[in-house]
């Protein structure tokens, strides 16, 4: 490097580089603590609505941290972090049980919103995951079917006869699993055929990529035709991610894709601020279910 030949050149770099490590230390342990604390890790909600009639389908949690001092952060600011190997599981709880608890909230006011977690590659290789999972959902009183679980691609292929033998023991306490950003990954097809997965997600890429000459021109749609033509063959529910236009939407219907999810509908939000509206159109708790006798 340059800065190491002159004096004050290699003073620069190494405040540098020491700023960072240190701003980086400083951020570990704060995150270390959101984890034991109760309110600094919380979940924003984005609703999947079916395309052919406005219908809530479920809502996917995606993380936030509340952070003391630097306020709300997005998952970009720490998820590299809380999905490390050895946060990994502490994260994925906290976030489940917080996803888990506004399902019960919205059972006991007689919704049934099913909810989706993302999970990290090391869940899959933890035998004991599935067990964790269920026990989770026990506590919460949730039935199994309303989670779903989103997993990645690379997430996969890290190791795939693990991640298998999970998915399966998933699968068997009634669990549903979900492809996210489907179509970016470098994972072959071989997989979608051998996993138990219900659902695909089409990454938002391919949904910006409709219309890449503005929305005059007709759509570019010959991969999102394919891969909502792939899923149903495959006998899943397919949703679009990053829906924000009614042109995109109005694409998509006509390809037959299932539902989406993004902006048009709804930012993810908190749950005391989900769209009443929307939450009105989800299925309702049979009487007999008993969900809003409990507490
Ligand atoms: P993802 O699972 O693919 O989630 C979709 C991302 O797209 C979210 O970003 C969401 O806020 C954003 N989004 C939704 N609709 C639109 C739209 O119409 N336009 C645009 N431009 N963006 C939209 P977010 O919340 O920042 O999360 C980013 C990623 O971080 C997620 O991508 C997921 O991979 C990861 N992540 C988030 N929460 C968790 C978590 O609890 N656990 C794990 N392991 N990963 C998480
Ligand atoms: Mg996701
Ligand atoms: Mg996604
Ligand atoms: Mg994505």
């Amino acid at each position: 490097y340059t800065a190491k030949r002159s004096g004050s050149g290699t003073a620069l770099y190494e405040a540098a580089t020491d700023s960072y490590t240190a701003c980086h230390l400083a951020t570990l342990t704060d995150f270390r603590r959101a984890l034991d604390a109760d309110d600094q890790i919380v979940v924003h909600l984005q609703p999947k609505v079916a395309i052919t009639n406005g219908q809530l389908l479920g809502v996917e949690a995606l993380a936030r941290w509340n952070h003391p001092v630097r306020g709300l952060l997005a998952p970009s600011e720490f998820i590299a972090m809380a999905t490390s190997a050895e946060l990994s599981a502490p994260f994925t709880t906290k976030v489940l049980t917080e996803a888990l608890f506004a399902c019960r909230s919205w059972l006991r006011r007689g919704y049934r919103v099913p909810v989706s977690v993302n999970i990290t590659a090391h869940c899959l290789v933890r035998p004991s995951f599935a067990f964790e999972v269920a026990d989770l959902l026990a506590r919460q009183r949730v039935p199994a079917d309303l989670l779903c679980l989103e997993i990645t691609e690379d997430t996969l292929v890290a190791d795939p006869t693990a991640a298998a033998q999970v998915l399966a023991a998933l699968r068997a306490t009634g669990v549903r699993t979900s492809i996210d950003d489907f179509g970016t990954g470098y994972s072959s097809l071989s997989y979608l055929r051998q996993l138990p997965v219900d659902e695909l997600k089409i990454d938002r890429s391919f949904v910006l990529a409709l219309f890449p000459h503005g929305s005059d021109e007709p759509a570019d749609d010959a991969l999102v035709a394919t891969i909502v033509d792939m899923g149903h063959r495959l006998g899943m529910h397919v949703v679009a991610e990053g829906v924000e236009r009614r042109d995109e939407l109005a694409v998509l219907a006509g390809l037959g894709c299932d539902s989406v999810q993004g902006y048009l509908y709804s930012p993810p939000v908190p749950a005391d601020r989900f769209p009443v509206e929307l939450l009105r159109t989800a299925a309702r708790t049979t009487p007999s279910a008993g969900y809003q006798v409990l507490t």
